[in-house]
């Protein structure tokens, strides 16, 4: 079975299309990265999974079961099944609680014995490398990587099977990033959660994740095991993020020639027409002006892209020998 399978998810504030028909599985255990500009609407994905946002169309199944449209009381024995970690943990922590209260929330609100819970927030805390003490402090007395370690401590205590991390190093400072990845990483392993990891931060993905999901303007355009889009991306998008992200490699890093993508994302009130891509790509034709792309398998372990110059053996452009900049 898997830990998530969301199906067509559609999510519209008003005229705003944040999410058009989103598709996409999580093996349990595995990590999904999803990907793609400020804006994309990736974040909005990840609330709808946890039911932060009732979707406008769609189906999301946890462990089997729909809960697109349970209300509080039904939802409620599903809710243990997935957590979310926030962004900006100063602004996810309530600052008028307790590290310890913060962490036992969950636990309160299963109904968990009370004697239990102060020994399981020892425990948590001292799984994300906190000292259980902290427990008696509040938030803004801890730095900004302490106060990630607990929300994920917060996330994972009720044991979840799918844990929704959204972009959870991007507010931290630099010196700390590459910690909370690690921890992370080292969680996800040994405690053997799902996880649906939204950044925009390339390097951490080809670090941590199985699987790539890279969205457009409200749509997935190319989806598939890390190694094949890292190694062999078909997407004229993908092709165009990854020229741009960071290597190790410093003689690498000098004679990568990034694709510059030109015009800001366009608005998600009024998406293009066709491929919502094509006021950007570069190797657009005039078909993708009107025609919309429809996602297709074209390799092993469920490659799948959307765009009408792939071939069906995931041949097709390379916009990174277009000599860089688009349009
Ligand atoms: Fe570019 Fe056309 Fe492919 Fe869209 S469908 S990515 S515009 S080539």
């Amino acid at each position: 079975m898997d830990a998530l399978e969301v199906e067509d998810l559609v999510m519209h504030f008003g005229p705003v299309r944040a999410v058009d028909g989103i598709t996409l599985r999580i093996r349990e255990g595995t990590v999904v990265a999803l990907v793609g500009e400020s804006g994309s609407g990736k974040s909005t994905v990840g609330r709808c999974i946890v039911r932060l946002l009732e979707p406008t169309g769609g189906t999301v199944r946890l462990a089997g079961a729909d809960i697109t449209r349970l209300d509080r009381r039904r939802l409620r024995p599903h809710r243990r099944n997935v957590s979310i970690v926030f962004q900006d943990p100063a602004g996810s922590l309530d600052p008028r609680l307790s590290v310890g209260d913060i962490v036992g929330e969950p636990l309160r609100l299963q109904k968990k014995a009370r004697k239990e819970v102060p020994e399981k927030v020892a425990e948590a805390l001292r799984r994300v490398g906190l000292r259980p003490e902290v427990a008696h402090r509040a938030p803004h007395e801890l730095s900004g990587g302490q106060r990630q370690r607990v929300s994920i401590a917060r996330a994972l205590i009720s044991e979840p099977r799918l844990l929704v991390a959204d972009e959870p190093t991007s507010a931290l400072d630099v010196s700390v990033q590459a910690a909370v990845l690690n921890l992370l990483a080292d969680l996800q392993r040994d405690l053997g959660f799902a996880c649906l990891f939204i950044t925009h931060d390339l390097s951490a993905v080809e670090y941590l994740a199985d699987e790539v999901a890279v969205m457009y303007l409200g749509q997935l355009v190319e989806q598939g095991p890390r190694r094949r889009i890292f190694g062999s991306p078909a997407h004229p998008y993908t092709q165009a993020l990854l020229s741009a992200a960071p290597v190790p490699d410093p003689a690498e890093q000098r004679a990568r020639r990034p694709v510059l993508l030109g015009d800001d994302l366009p608005s998600a009130i009024d998406p293009p027409p066709g491929c919502r891509f094509h006021t950007r790509c570069p190797v657009a034709v005039e078909t993708c002006r009107t025609v919309v792309p429809e996602p297709r398998t074209i390799g092993e372990g469920g490659h799948q892209v959307a765009c009408h110059l792939v071939n069906d053996d995931g041949t097709g452009p390379d916009v990174r020998l277009t000599q860089g900049v688009a349009r």
